[in-house]
């Protein structure tokens, strides 16, 4: 089946977003091997580490370290995560080549999640986009907690549409709209993608999916249907979500390129490659993970 797209951009999450919530913790040179070889499998953007405090998120310590050994030259975009104007000056310094700026839809994920109320956090967002384009550097927004909070339940779409209205206004680049515990369904997609599209008509929309409840693939599936062209995932399906213990991962990356690809739609990632990243990280991390495509295998080819 074919729909309109024909390209879509995936945004490798694992070295963040999988590796923050793992279970494991790999170390500036291992997590610089694993961005390393998902570079080799194809992947040119990869959102790569996180600026928020070691002692507070252990698995993203040495974010700089990192930043210093990723592969350059490659034609990649390393995103950095900043959830404040503190996290948003380290990755300046760190050498990131865009910035992803948080703001939680849910008032009380904001202040677990960045110690701070939504309108702070969303206050400060227009002096970060002011900043980065001082210093030419692309800025997202991610709207976490888009689709459900754990604390509030049902998250009104009237908020995600004051957030992409002033995402438009501040002159944030990409908007993504974050599944961060795995609630959405493709209704909700389709119904939030429109919301943020039209509060935001200049901006980019990025969906962001967890597979928590089974739907993650369907929600990428309604995403594309929807005209976004921009995805996250994560290799092997890493992840999880720290205030929702029993949250898997996100989306896995080769799970959602196997349907991309048999879509006729192009990435540019070299899939049996990453598989075999898959199985690299699963032997790193010394545990099995959630994605599928890496047990069942690709295509059958005839005999
Ligand atoms: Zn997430």
């Amino acid at each position: 089946m074919q729909t309109e797209i024909k390209k879509v951009q995936l945004v490798e999450v694992g070295p963040r977003d999988g590796l923050q919530n793992d279970p494991t913790i790999l170390d500036p040179d291992a997590r610089i091997e694993f961005i390393t070889r998902l570079v080799d499998a194809g992947i040119r953007r990869i959102e790569a580490v996180s600026f928020v405090n070691d002692k507070r998120v252990p698995a993203m310590a040495g974010a700089e370290a990192v930043m210093a050994g990723v592969p350059r030259g490659r034609g990649v975009s390393y995103i950095g995560l900043a959830l404040n104007p503190r996290g948003f000056e380290r990755a300046v310094l760190a050498g990131v080549d865009e910035v992803n700026y948080v703001v939680c839809a849910s008032d009380t994920f904001n202040q677990r999640n960045q110690g701070a109320p939504r309108a702070d956090t969303l206050a400060s967002m227009h002096d970060i986009a002011r900043r980065a384009r001082d210093a030419k550097l692309p800025c997202s927004l991610s709207i976490a907690t888009a689709f459900g909070c754990p604390f509030e339940g049902e998250v009104d779409v009237a908020i995600i549409r004051d957030i992409a209205r002033q995402a438009n206004d501040a002159g944030i680049m990409e908007l993504g709209l974050a599944d961060t515990i795995g609630v959405a369904s493709p209704f909700d997609v389709k119904l939030r993608v429109a919301a943020a599209r039209e509060a935001a008509p200049g901006v980019t929309i990025r969906c962001h999916f967890h597979n928590t409840r089974n739907t993650g693939i369907a929600n990428a599936y309604a995403a594309i249907e929807a005209g976004v062209a921009v995805l996250d995932a994560s290799t092997a399906g890493i992840g999880g979500c720290p205030f929702a213990p029993k949250a898997t991962g996100n989306i896995g990356s080769e799970d959602l390129l196997y349907m991309l690809h048999r879509m006729g739609i192009e990435t540019g990632v070299d899939l049996p490659k990453l598989i075999t990243v898959a199985k690299w990280l699963e032997g790193t991390l010394g545990h099995a993970t959630s994605a599928q495509v890496s047990r069942a295998g690709l295509f059958p080819v005839a005999a």
